[in-house]
């Protein structure tokens, strides 16, 4: 089997032509890169991953974290990996070169992460957690708080995790019990139980940095009164020396159905009343400064449902290619006719173009989020800022649940492919599947993300950031317009924006209506419905880059020499493959979104009425 990550040719379509990379390199923030410095770090990412991380894919699957002796050991496979990993810098790609990191503007630390990401997200939780917890001490910390820690997380010396979840306190993050006292010495002592955290312990670092939420004794219920707290595993001495071992233990960690290279920790704070914390920004406003670890968890969520799904299809392109079974639907009478490789049968072929368009499409709505984020950097004016950072606050959500659940959607269809031995460990695609399923429960389940959606994103300032997004819509229907080859296609994706502004008033005035439990009984169709038009409108967009260059390569021609051409000639192949996938994505998958926003326009209530004895005994 063929070791594939990802699509070269697709990463460099949407980072350098469809979101124009190269305009980044250019801000004085990102001035030490250009195209092919880029394309090194693209190359390096990848070589890693096929030589070291790929490797502990199924090794790792197959071994899994252990719990031994009180402790927590990763698979054996995984430090070797961790080991080059750590040494090659891929811990914190975007932070300052000053605090350790590469410095890279997000759209290109993307495409290096599709690779280190996508050969093992299981292994890569222990890398890259770290920095995605030093943000927060880099934003909210104080000078002593950065000075101690931040380095050290920044370069994967040590680690870090986000404790939020405990058993009563799930979705209902507010709920939770941890207490926190403060001592004379200025930390608190905090006491609790966590659970399902994510890589709470390991033998990878020499030491964790844990946030960890809890509420000062006395303080409001709800997510009003919690604080946010780092407990180091050891203790961190004044000097940046490790001191003893702090009182945060772990306790076990979870069987699950996938990701079990990932250790999924119960945790004991404070068990002999010696757990010590710094409090990370102040009292009672813990879950402002935790939010915007979740923002980025959850498009770290989105990004490895996605990366499923794309490893999950190139394998399906790949055993489609070289499996032979059946005779051609041309010669299906005739006994003599040789078997053809599965790819040319028509439902094959459909199976592999809607895993395409729904892969393509969410790479592009990553990348553009992603750009959202380089752009805030960029920006040369506070309502840029605000403009950019708004349409990254509405995509969020999308992000999450749609890129989890059509990840998760594209490893069925590809485990279909693979027929029998899909469903067996010969292939890597029940791995994937296994592997992606979780993405669309945690960092909130995608129904949470839903409420995200509907309760707060739709009527960011007062529904001018939705209307923002669809604007950034109608600007590529106008692009399209002038393409010939684009005619059939812009008219539709117009309809459907227009029918997405008008849906999303509609289940906008319910939830605000006596009848608001059943507006948030369709917000996860309207998340999904939402989702699609994004699909359509970035294969539109991609199709308005492509049809040019097509013209450039194969123009004039028409009938077989035309696919004579495009058969021969890879890069028109490549740009015939976007026309060919937005024309389908927009003919036949858009009309069935439109079936589904026919369904939320008429807002049936069942959901809500029917009793709860009536669901059955
Ligand atoms: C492998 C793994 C790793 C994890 N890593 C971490 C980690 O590192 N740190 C951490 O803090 N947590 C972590 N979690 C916890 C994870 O974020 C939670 O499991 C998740 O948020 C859901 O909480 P829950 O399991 O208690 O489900 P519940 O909250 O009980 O939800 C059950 C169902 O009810 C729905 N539901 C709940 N409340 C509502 C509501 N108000 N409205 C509508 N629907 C609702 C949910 O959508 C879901 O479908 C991890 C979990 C797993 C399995």
């Amino acid at each position: 089997m063929a070791q594939i990550i990802a699509d070269r040719r697709d990463i460099e379509f949407v980072l350098y032509e469809q979101m124009q990379a190269e305009t980044f390199f250019k801000h004085e923030k990102f001035k030490g890169f250009n195209r092919k410095t880029a394309d090194l770090i693209i190359s390096e990412a990848r070589q890693l991953a096929i030589k070291e991380i790929l490797p502990t894919f199924a090794e790792g699957d197959r071994e899994g974290a252990r719990f031994e002796n009180g402790e927590v050991k990763v698979p054996e496979c995984y430090h070797r990996a961790f080991k080059y990993f750590v040494e090659g810098e891929w811990t914190a790609m975007t932070a300052d070169p000053e605090l350790g990191g590469q410095g890279l503007p997000l759209v290109l630390a993307e495409a290096a992460s599709e690779y280190l990401v996508g050969a093992n997200t299981a292994f890569c939780f222990y890398g890259l957690i770290g920095h995605a917890a030093g943000e927060l001490i880099e934003i909210f910390g104080t000078e002593d708080q950065k000075k101690l820690l931040l380095e050290k997380m920044y370069t994967g010396i040590w680690s870090g995790t986000m404790q939020l979840t405990e058993p009563q306190a799930g979705s209902d993050v507010g709920s939770l019990t941890t207490t926190a006292v403060k001592n004379p010495d200025g930390t608190y002592s905090l006491t609790g139980n966590k659970i399902f955290i994510t890589s709470g312990d390991q033998n990878l670092t020499e030491n964790i940095i844990h946030p960890v939420l809890a509420r000062i004794e006395g303080a409001p219920k709800g997510t009003k009164g919690i604080s946010l707290f780092l407990v180091p595993k050891i203790w961190v001495n004044d000097d940046g020396s490790l001191g003893e071992p702090n009182d945060i233990v772990c306790t076990g960690i979870e069987h699950k159905m996938g990701i079990h290279g990932s250790a999924t920790c119960s945790m004991t704070l404070g068990g002999k009343g010696r757990c010590r914390g710094l409090l990370l920004g102040e009292e009672n406003k813990g879950m402002r400064v935790m939010f915007h670890m979740m923002n980025n968890a959850r498009l770290a969520t989105g990004f490895i449902g996605f990366m499923c799904g794309s490893a999950a299809y190139l394998y399906a392109l790949d055993y489609a290619r070289q499996r032979h079974q059946g005779r051609d639907l041309e010669k299906i009478m005739d006994a003599e006719a040789p078997q053809v490789p599965i790819i040319r049968h028509p439902d094959v072929r459909r199976m592999l173009l809607w895993m395409k368009a729904h892969v393509d499409g969410m790479r592009s709505l990553i990348y553009f989020t992603a750009a959202c984020f380089d752009k805030i950097v960029c920006a040369q004016s506070d309502t840029d800022k605000a403009y950019h950072q708004g349409i990254l606050d509405l995509l969020t959500p999308i992000v999450k649940a749609y890129c989890s659940d059509r990840g998760f959607d594209v490893c069925v269809q590809a485990m279909q492919v693979f027929g029998g031995y899909g469903y067996t460990k010969d292939y890597p695609v029940e791995q994937l599947l296994r592997d992606c399923k979780i993405t669309s429960i945690y960092e909130g389940t995608n129904g949470i993300q839903a409420m995200d959606l509907l309760g707060r994103k739709l009527g960011l300032k007062k529904g001018a950031v939705f209307m923002n997004l669809l604007q950034e819509m109608q600007n590529t229907i106008e692009q399209a317009k002038a393409h010939d080859a684009l005619k059939d296609l812009h008219p539709k994706l117009g309809k459907a924006v227009t029918r997405l502004g008008k849906i999303a008033m509609h289940i906008g005035q319910t939830a605000m209506s006596p009848d608001f439990k059943t507006a948030f009984a369709f917000a996860q169709p309207f998340q999904d419905i939402m989702g699609d038009v994004i699909m359509a409108w970035m294969h539109l967009w991609r199709a308005t880059l492509a049809v040019p260059k097509l013209n450039d390569l194969v123009g004039g021609l028409t009938g077989p020499s035309r696919e004579k051409k495009i058969g021969k000639n890879k890069e028109a192949a490549f740009y015939d493959g976007q026309l060919q996938t937005a024309t389908y994505f927009i003919n036949a998958i858009l009309p069935v979104t439109m079936g589904k926003m026919d369904a939320i326009a008429a807002t049936d209530n069942s959901v809500v009425s029917i009793h709860e004895t009536s669901f059955g005994s």
